[in-house]
């Protein structure tokens, strides 16, 4: 399978063509709310997912037919900064490309000093904070156990002070988690060092990890982007200015990295809803992604 997929259409970014660098679920963390299911077993091991010689050359073949997009972002199956080497292709986009490259990471490995040079060849990082301590880290991301809220917070402090480019900074919104105003409060505290560009606040719209992960009310959505000062919703497709080709292999390509409701497919491929519905259904047995993408779709 390729590890470039979309453009995908997002409010924020424009249209991004993603590049994945890992299989599916390899993270540090098994997130409660993590769209793509559960992490089967975390890890922090850093090595080759994809050989970065495959990932380059799709990329050159990509970059001699295509040139429509606004941004090149790492993000997909897991978290990117595993793959060893990530930077390098940070480096490819800024050497061989007019593009501006796009890091979407959860930051927990950026105490690593290698991972933080790497991730500085970016122009814009987005990292998740959804926690104020070990406590709250444990019950939101469930890390790896390699990992402690202390090393990933001061990971995050050495960045920014290294880093020159554009920091993001996303907070998923999690009733009864991490949305109390002593949380709220704590959160808002440890995020003013980092100096964001955006604050980011996401809830529960696609099928979580865990079902008993909830949305928060539209009202309390707009209270907490009041809160941290968001300026956009980042998770929410924004339709795209043409449709992108149709096949069922560009839905499930799609469908694996980037969930949708079968109405937003149906927008982005330009194509009836009725028919992604029954193309999901015929995959479904065989595909879990798939499956997922009929499943009803939480509002916030
Ligand atoms: S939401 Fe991101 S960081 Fe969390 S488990 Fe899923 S892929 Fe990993």
């Amino acid at each position: 399978m390729s590890c470039l997929f979309g453009p995908v259409p997002s409010r924020r970014y424009g249209r991004s063509l993603g590049i994945d660098l890992v299989p599916m679920k390899t993270c540090c963390y098994d997130c409660v709310f993590c769209q793509l299911g559960l992490t089967p077993k975390t890890t922090c091991e850093r090595r080759d997912y994809i050989p970065i010689q495959t990932v380059l050359a799709e990329l050159e073949a990509w970059l001699a037919k295509h040139n429509e997009v606004d941004m090149l972002t790492l993000c997909g199956s897991g978290e990117p900064t595993l793959h060893a080497h990530f930077g390098e292709v940070l480096q490819w986009i800024r050497t061989k490309t007019p593009y501006p490259s796009l890091l979407m990471s959860n930051g927990a490995l950026f105490f690593d000093p290698d991972v933080r040079r790497d991730a500085a060849l970016a122009n814009r990082v987005k990292i998740s904070m959804h926690f104020w301590d070990e406590a709250s880290f444990q019950a939101t991301v469930r890390p790896d156990a390699a990992i402690s809220f202390e090393q990933v917070y001061e990971g995050w402090r050495k960045f920014r002070e290294e880093f020159r480019g554009l920091l993001d900074i996303e907070f998923f919104a999690l009733p009864g988690l991490n949305d109390s105003p002593e949380a709220l409060s704590r959160v808002h505290q440890l995020m003013a060092p980092l100096r964001p560009d955006t604050v980011t606040v996401n809830s529960a719209e696609r099928p979580p990890a865990d079902s008993c992960v909830r949305a928060v009310s539209a009202e309390q959505l707009a209270h907490l982007r009041s809160f941290f000062g968001t300026v956009a919703c980042a998770q929410q497709a924004a339709q795209p200015s043409e449709p992108q080709p149709y096949s069922d292999d560009a839905l499930l390509a799609l469908a694996r990295r980037h969930p949708l409701t079968p109405a937003q497919f149906a927008r982005y491929f330009g194509v009836p809803e009725a028919q992604i519905t029954a193309t999901l259904q015929r995959f479904a047995d065989a595909d879990p992604y798939a499956a997922r993408a009929l499943l009803p779709h939480e509002q916030s």
